[in-house]
């Protein structure tokens, strides 16, 4: 069965670890949010994206779930000590993975070229996209003004009070090559628990994405559970932005496409807004709190599909 999962970082790998465990390979491809990146020393970060790959690689930081494992900090300590800003620490290990993809860059390659030669070095096995191959950085409309989204993300902890976002020149970008043709092709896309609203919000903002999820089956996890984001600012936006912080309204910001939604079983009275929307529901234990947890999750979702 084709399977196309929408993510950002975090949450996002944890889904697609879990999908990567039960469905073979080649069935499984994963676009991932690119409006976090930014450019941090010279060179091109793309936090989602390396996520995504760490994991899918087995390589990732099991502790953060973010970063390399078996990380040294060896560089990060030297620019401390030469007075560097030290509020976006990158580890050695993953030094290299930005070096080489800024190389890559500045030779004129585009980063969904990269990517797939980065995943094959890497020994991953399914398709991997950047959302796009522009630059598209998300900028955090705040109490405060506009801020950079690492900025606010990392440097501010996500403490300003957002007022909005604004996703830079999504107008004129288009989605990398042959994605919508992927998801058209698919027999299933899952939105992973990612946020809406900076990680899921600027990949169906993209030319052409949400008019293709309509034509196909959409089943999407909530990162919403028990009004409260398991990691992470995306309940504190929605409330910021006047939503209440639940399944619902997370659904809401779906509801034109979305097929299916799993929810967590604390969210049951949920059930009944959501239905009424039109989208059927499954509702299940939705925090993985360890590779076991992502693969029940993961096949529960995929089980409820083929039900569906
Ligand atoms: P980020 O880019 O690293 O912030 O990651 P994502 O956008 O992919 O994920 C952030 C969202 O994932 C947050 O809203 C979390 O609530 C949600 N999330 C993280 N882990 C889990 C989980 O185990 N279960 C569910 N349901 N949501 C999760």
């Amino acid at each position: 069965m084709k399977v196309v999962a929408l993510a950002g970082g975090v949450g996002g790998a944890k889904m697609v670890d879990g999908l990567a465990m039960i469905l073979p390979p080649e069935d499984l491809s994963v676009v991932v949010n690119t409006g976090d990146d930014f450019v941090h020393y010279g060179l091109k970060i793309c936090p989602d994206l390396d996520t995504i790959c760490y994991t899918l690689a087995g390589i990732a930081n099991p502790k953060t779930g973010w970063g390399r494992d078996e990380e040294t900090w060896f560089v990060a300590e030297e620019l401390e000590k030469l007075g560097s800003e030290m509020w976006f620490k990158l580890g050695d290990r993953d030094l290299a993975t930005h070096l080489e993809r800024t190389r890559r860059l500045n030779r004129g390659d585009s980063l969904s070229k990269i990517t797939r030669a980065f995943c094959r070095k890497w020994d991953i096995k399914q398709d991997v996209f950047p959302m796009c191959d522009e630059p598209i950085p998300t900028k955090v409309l705040t109490e405060e003004g506009e801020l950079s989204f690492q900025e606010y993300f990392v440097h501010r902890q996500f403490k300003p009070v957002v007022k909005g976002f604004r996703f830079v020149g999504i107008d004129q970008a288009r989605p990398s090559e042959g994605i919508i043709e992927m998801i058209e092709n698919s027999e299933l896309v899952i939105i992973c628990p990612s946020n809406p609203w900076v990680s899921i919000g600027p990949i169906i903002s993209l030319a052409g994405i949400r008019e293709s999820l309509r034509k196909v089956p959409v089943v999407g996890v909530s990162p919403i559970v028990g009004g409260k984001a398991v990691k992470g600012p995306a309940a504190k936006m929605f409330k910021e932005l006047g939503f209440s912080p639940s399944s619902v309204s997370v659904a809401k910001l779906y509801k034109d496409f979305l097929n299916g939604f799993a929810i967590d079983i604390v969210d049951k009275e949920d059930e009944t807004s959501i239905k009424n929307m039109g989208i059927e529901t499954l509702v299940t234990q939705t925090v993985m709190r360890n590779r076991e947890d992502r693969r029940i999750l993961a096949k529960e979702v995929i089980d409820y599909f083929v039900r569906l």
